[in-house]
């Protein structure tokens, strides 16, 4: 089996909320998502999908994913899909970096591998614990008292785990966090993730006001070392997520005792293979994570749900049901949250059919 072709496609994924704003005054209102399609010289198909939030959040941006596949997809053409290892090693010796071009490609051959086997990819990934996956809700930044009212409308569809986009001014984060705290049970989890938006003594600030409430902190600065003294001066769970972009950071955070939770995104680290490879690390180095991706749709959901799923359970701390925020429907098959829970498709490969109205033409088509 070979691979054939190497197509993109164009999506615009615009937002239930209108507009999703994080640290910075940073915001998105229209999500601009690639999805890859992969074709075989039988013609067996696979999707993958890239959706990086906006050009400002990790180094990535929508049409680099694109160019990114013109200049790699070329090199990837007569390789066998089914052959991931080798396939990420050509990715890496023909294009330096550059992760997240990589991810839509690589999920694309693992959908390939999933039909071809007859198997849903969480089984390929490892099998599946437990019948469900947590979600979580990320809570746009708003004035204190409407993320409160927005986090309460969440829990009523059946939310637990809630992740306040804070990194703002630091007084109006820490009444921010204060007024949702307020409304949430004891069963429930506050995440305040500055995405990287505090400087290190705003944020020192912040974490010593709330030190009287349960809330993880998620990635108050930007460098690791700034983060890493936050997180010597608190008591409260700590998550890294921005820093961590290669093995080689888990290791180092590991090494430090920088974090009790890690944010594992799947094109932040290149696709499903290399994703699973630093989620497997963090199962024996007993880290639990968030597995989720930086956005997307139905594609995006369904892969994060069948990598959540092969992952056992007291290690999944939340996912995130991007296909939930966005008012398009990609594919077919897609995971549903059901009562801040998802599951994973039974059907082989990712088990979703792309709606091929919505993809529309093709960007570009790489073939022999
Ligand atoms: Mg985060």
């Amino acid at each position: 089996m070979k691979i054939s072709c190497i197509s993109a496609y164009q999506v615009n994924l615009p937002l239930k909320e209108g507009s999703y704003k994080w640290s910075g005054g940073k915001s998105v209102s229209v999500f601009d998502s690639t999805i890859v399609c992969v074709e075989t010289d039988c013609g067996m198909k696979g999707y993958g999908e890239v959706c990086p939030l906006g050009p400002y959040y990790l180094p990535a941006y929508a049409e680099g994913v694109r160019a990114g596949i013109r200049e790699l997809g070329p090199h990837l053409i007569g390789m066998d899909p089914r052959e991931l290892s080798q396939l990420n090693h050509r990715m890496d010796a023909a294009f330096k970096g550059h992760p997240y071009v990589k991810s839509g490609i690589d999920i694309a051959c693992w959908d390939i591998l999933g039909k071809v086997t007859n198997l849903p990819v969480s089984i390929l990934l490892g099998g599946r614990f437990g019948e469900s996956v947590r979600l979580y809700r990320a809570i746009s930044q708003l004035p204190p008292d409407e993320m409160a009212h927005n986090v309460n409308q969440y829990r009523n569809e059946g939310y637990t785990r809630f992740q306040l986009k804070v990194g703002g001014d630091p007084d109006t984060d820490i009444e921010r966090i204060r007024a949702v705290s307020a409304v949430l049970g004891a069963q429930e989890r506050l995440v305040a993730d500055a995405n990287t938006g505090w400087t290190q003594h705003e944020a020192m600030r912040v974490v010593r006001a709330v030190k009287d409430l349960d809330v993880y902190i998620e990635q108050p600065c930007l460098t690791y070392e700034e983060c890493f003294a936050i997180r010597q001066h608190t008591n409260h769970p700590f998550i890294l997520d921005e820093n961590i972009d290669s093995l080689a950071m888990l290791m180092r955070a590991k090494q430090d005792l920088a974090m009790d939770v890690v944010n594992l995104k799947i094109s932040k680290l290149g696709g499903l293979t290399r994703a699973r490879q630093a989620r497997d690390l963090c199962v024996s180095m007993g880290i639990a994570m968030t597995l989720e991706d930086s956005w997307g749709g139905d594609i995006a959901t369904a892969a994060i749900a069948h990598f959540a799923h092969s992952t056992p359970e007291e290690f999944r701390f939340t996912s995130t049901d991007f296909n939930s925020y966005v008012t398009v429907e990609t594919a077919l098959g897609a995971p549903k949250r059901h009562q801040g829970f998802m599951t994973t498709s039974n059907e082989p490969g990712l088990g979703i059919t792309p709606i091929p109205e919505v993809l529309g033409q093709a960007v570009f088509e790489i073939s022999s």
